[in-house]
């Protein structure tokens, strides 16, 4: 039989058991036999969650006297790693897996290949359905999806029949009373207190198995065409009109709603005889399957967008509409999700949404991005997140720290208060700072911009009162997009940044991708080649081979410009010929522009980064050419140090303040010294206090910083003197102490100097 006919036969006959008059054991005894022999395997067994262990309930080819005896924790075996990480297993040989545990109880020594599926029940796992054969083999995809679809069933019977205890399958014990504490990835920063909302009630599969095919499809079809109108609505309501990120966002939702091959999978899991509601549940868990194999975040995200898509069919099809958004919020919210979409975020009141704790999330997420502009703190990454939190529960949410924490003691909601009242005071003491100059103790003006890359960035300028955006990373806008962001979307969105900047200057560097910045939609041009990525084929290398890319963001920067200054940068400059042969690029379009009398920029101010060394042995060649320079201390010491900056074993290991990075800014400070061209740092250096008073002392006088740091940059400014500090710096550098970090802030600490 093939393995598509044995799917379709475990169909069929689980049709029959659900219908038939056999108690439940009766009918779990039935399913292991079925489904055995159908995939022709030795072994089927479920296991079912019973006081907190998981207990073999029913089995085919293990012994019986095992049935009711065997238990494993969560965790514990290839079972119990199934059901705590909800992952389906699929392995030719299973002692080779690292959580493999023998039982002797049960007399599966004898068998090679495991495959197990999660039985899931409102998200949570209830157990496991697991097949095993004696020889090494992989089961097939179709064999996989036929053991979730019998899981599917099978949570269908638990539902109807009692077999595990409803609160315990929650998760909601008597000691979740307790405080609650998990840990997370902070994906935006800020502190937050709520009560606990489920963004969405789950869609209760009732039917898993089709009465009628022709019925279902009709079912699936008209979901389709409601969602469809959905998004297309929302595509055209203003919030979205205007351009930006959002209107990618929406793009891509509507790539993937009209995609072909999506619906025509659903058809095909209708075809083998399930329900409308599972069969979008079925090829959603596939591609979640799916998703655990790529190892590239930002598929992951686009991923993230379909299952948002995949639950609002879900919901639609099933008739139950509603996520917490549509019944509105009681109070000030902490919002629990697995995932959210962007749109779903956005259907929240601002006002009450407080936070948001995902299980999912990443930092390139589209929702997180949104979750940014509305200045609502964000913790992703909480495993099993479900579990720990009740609706309703009080939860304090820590995404400075990376924390939360569900049902607090009165002591630590006093100390969090505290912290809060502490941090709201420090915000508001940088906001009284935001129309004052940071005018050192002698007097001198320090620029203090800041850095932004998103269209939701700019409202920060004047918020913090920055000196301009000294840094705006035009690769944002690629990467937040499914598909390369024409040229006129380019341009609206520098033409935006502009106006909103005012009279403040703007420098736009030119697209720096390639790298930890990868673009799937051109992944094929460096992704191959690339070792070593970081070193590899990208920023300017690869804008100059893809010679229409930097042509069409010239062409934006220099319409968006018309009648009014502007200041382009280029990235990851090694040599002075790279600069001329961009620079090329802008000279041919301006020439373009001219010939069609196209209203060009008032003037225009180019510039490089330094942060490949080699750019500072050229200085005296260099110089000549252009008007300003950043130095790119991210970049420039992972290369100084050869360490790369995205590696966390490396993250401690150089430390900004080593005579090694200091000497390099201080030489490079004194090289240009004289000269008419204007230097400063747009690394995440400036914007840590003790790090800007080591970059004052080496001679920096414009820093280009996160916009949260402006206050705190400027706050440091004007406590410094600057023969002070350059004082102390030149005799660090010629005999460097055993540690310069703990000499410069022991000097700051003596001058009065807040460096915290
Ligand atoms: C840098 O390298 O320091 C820099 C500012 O650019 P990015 O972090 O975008 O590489
Ligand atoms: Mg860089």
């Amino acid at each position: 039989m093939s393995a598509a006919a044995a799917a379709r036969q475990i169909l069929t006959h689980l049709h029959e058991v659900m219908a038939s008059r056999l108690h439940a054991q009766g009918k779990l005894d039935r399913v292991v036999e079925i489904v055995g022999e159908a995939l022709d395997s030795e072994v089927c067994s479920i296991y079912l969650l019973r006081e907190g262990m998981l207990e073999l309930f029913a089995t085919r080819g293990l012994k019986q006297e095992a049935v009711h005896v065997t238990r494993m924790a969560l965790g514990e075996g290839l079972t119990g790693t199934i059901a705590q990480n909800v992952e389906t297993l699929n392995l030719a040989e299973a002692k080779a897996h690292p959580d493999f545990q023998y039982r002797p109880e049960t007399g599966e020594e004898k068998f090679h290949s495991f495959a197990g599926v999660p039985i899931v029940y409102r998200e949570r796992a209830v157990g496991a359905l697991n097949v095993q054969h004696l020889d090494p083999r992989r089961y097939e995809d179709v064999e996989i999806e036929a053991l979730q679809t019998t899981a599917m069933v099978l949570s269908e019977l638990i539902a109807n029949t009692g077999l595990i205890d409803e609160e315990e399958a929650l998760g909601l014990t008597e000691a979740s009373t307790e405080p609650a504490k998990m840990e997370g990835l902070p994906l935006v920063k800020g502190l937050a207190s709520g009560v606990a909302v489920y963004h969405q009630p789950r869609v209760t599969i009732d039917h898993v198995v089709a009465e009628d095919v022709e019925v279902e499809r009709q079912r699936v079809y008209r979901a389709f065409d409601r969602m469809r109108d959905q998004i297309d609505t929302m595509a055209q309501q203003a919030e979205f009109g205007a351009g930006g990120e959002h209107e990618e966002v929406l793009q891509t939702y509507k790539m993937f709603a009209y995609d072909e091959g999506w619906s025509r999978r659903i058809n095909e899991a209708i075809d083998s005889g399930l329900t409308a509601e599972a069969a979008i549940e079925r090829v959603q868990q596939r591609t979640r399957m799916r998703m655990r194999e790529i190892d590239d975040p930002l598929l992951a995200d686009r991923m993230h967008d379909l299952e948002d898509l995949s639950n609002r069919l879900l919901r639609i099809v099933s008739g139950q509409i509603g996520t917490a958004a549509s019944k509105g919020l009681p109070r000030e919210t902490i919002l629990i999700a697995k995932n959210l979409g962007p749109a779903e975020l956005l259907e929240y009141d601002r006002r009450k949404l407080k936070g948001v704790i995902l299980e999912e999330g990443s930092l390139t997420a589209h929702v997180v991005i949104v979750a940014r502009a509305m200045a609502v703190p964000v913790l992703g990454r909480v495993r099993g997140l479900r579990g720990m939190v009740r609706e309703g529960d009080e939860v304090l949410l820590d995404a400075d720290a990376g924390t939360a924490t569900a049902r607090p003691a009165q002591t630590m909601l006093q100390a969090f208060e505290a912290r809060f009242a502490q941090t709201k005071k420090r915000l508001a003491s940088y906001a009284e700072l935001r129309d004052v100059e940071p005018f050192t103790r002698d007097g001198t003006r320090i620029q203090v911009m800041m850095n932004a890359g998103l269209r939701d960035d700019i409202s920060s300028l004047n918020l913090v009162g920055a000196d301009g955006i000294g840094l705006f990373r035009t690769e944002f806008q690629f990467l937040v997009s499914a598909t390369l962001p024409q040229r006129e979307r380019q341009t609206r969105l520098y033409r935006d940044v502009m106006d909103a900047a005012g009279s403040k200057p703007v420098v736009f560097r030119t697209v720096d991708i390639g790298g930890d910045k990868a673009v799937p939609y051109l992944a094929s041009e460096y992704a191959e080649q690339d070792e070593n990525p970081a070193m590899g084929w990208r920023a300017l290398r690869l804008a100059m081979e893809r010679k229409g890319l930097l042509k069409a963001q010239a062409r934006a920067l220099l319409e968006a410009a018309g009648g009014r200054p502007l200041n382009v940068m280029f990235p990851m400059v090694a040599e002075p010929w790279e600069f001329d042969a961009a620079k090329a690029v802008f000279d041919e379009q301006l020439d373009y522009m001219r010939d069609r009398k196209k209203m060009l920029p008032e003037t225009i101010r180019y510039g490089v980064m330094l942060e490949v060394p080699a750019l500072a042995e050229v200085l005296d060649l260099m110089i000549p050419r252009i008007s300003f320079m950043s130095i790119g201390t991210n970049d420039l010491t992972q290369f100084l140090f050869a360490a790369d900056r995205a590696n966390p074993k490396l993250a401690e290991r150089y430390d900004w303040l080593s005579p090694a990075i200091l000497r390099f800014l201080r030489r490079l400070v004194r090289g240009t010294q004289g000269q008419p061209i204007d230097l400063g740092v747009c690394g995440e250096m400036g914007g840590r206090r003790l790090e800007a008073l080591a970059l004052l002392g080496v001679g920096i006088r414009r820093l280009s910083i996160t916009p949260s740091s402006v206050g705190p940059i400027k706050e440091l400014v004007r406590q410094v003197d600057l023969a002070e500090i350059e004082a102390a710096m030149d005799e660090w550098l010629v005999r460097p102490p055993g540690c310069l970090r703990e000499a410069i802030a022991e000097w700051a600490q003596a001058k009065g100097i807040d460096t915290q």
